[in-house]
């Protein structure tokens, strides 16, 4: 199956795809892997992404489609693949139309993870992350820490990173809105979407989207 996956941040979409395409046995490539193994592997493109955000500006769309295109074209990517990350608005999701074209292949479904705008907040906003190791993650409401403020692992300090500030998380849903929802329009005139909603605990939220994607549409 080719899927792409598609919802706010907040909406445990890194965590779901790694289980959906183990479950799925399919590659699950999330544009972050990609721009780092673009980078330490010294390609051409991962050459001008990086000249991109050493200057501090944003990689263009086609340094990421060329990325996106290399990965979807490797032998584990033949029968399908779970894109994460990617596309994040509509030109992006036109380029990937063509590449996946020249490929005669196309897309299966477009997973849309749906979650309220205040679960969001309260989802990011309430992360506390340790100072010595930003592995050991806790939340003040979902997953509280023995003591206030410190962590459960180590003793190292707690604290709110400045990107998960509600104000931050507020802009980053607004980004979300103007830029990547379109997408969902897009694809549900192709028929593709298929919407779950992301609330309950993972695996139940894993059970839900594999529901959704056995189903016709
Ligand atoms: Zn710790």
């Amino acid at each position: 199956m080719r899927i792409v996956l598609v919802g706010p941040p907040g909406a445990g979409k890194g965590t779901q795809a790694a289980f959906l395409a183990k479950n799925l046995s399919i590659p699950h490539i999330s544009t972050g892997d990609l721009f780092r193994a673009n980078i330490s592997q010294g390609t051409e493109l991962g050459k001008q992404a990086k000249a991109f955000m050493d200057a501090g500006n944003l990689v263009p769309d086609e340094v990421t489609i060329g990325m996106a295109k290399d990965r979807m074209e490797q032998p584990d990517a033949v029968n399908g693949f779970l894109l994460d990350g990617f596309p994040r608005n509509v030109s992006q999701a036109e380029a990937l139309d063509v590449a996946l074209k020249a490929d005669e292949v196309k897309l299966d479904a477009v997973l849309d993870l749906e979650v309220p705008e205040d679960e969001v907040v309260k989802r990011i906003a309430g992360r506390r992350i340790c100072r010595k190791d930003s592995a050991h993650v806790f939340h003040v409401s979902y997953n509280q820490p023995k003591q206030e403020g410190v962590c459960d692992v180590c003793g190292g300090e707690l604290y709110q990173r400045e990107d998960d500030s509600e104000d931050t998380v507020r802009k980053r849903l607004e980004v979300y809105h103007t830029q990547t929802e379109p997408i969902i329009d897009y694809y549900r005139a192709q028929g593709l979407v298929r919407t779950i909603s992301a609330l309950g605990k993972v695996d139940e939220v894993t059970a839900r989207a594999m529901d959704a994607l056995k189903r016709d549409k």
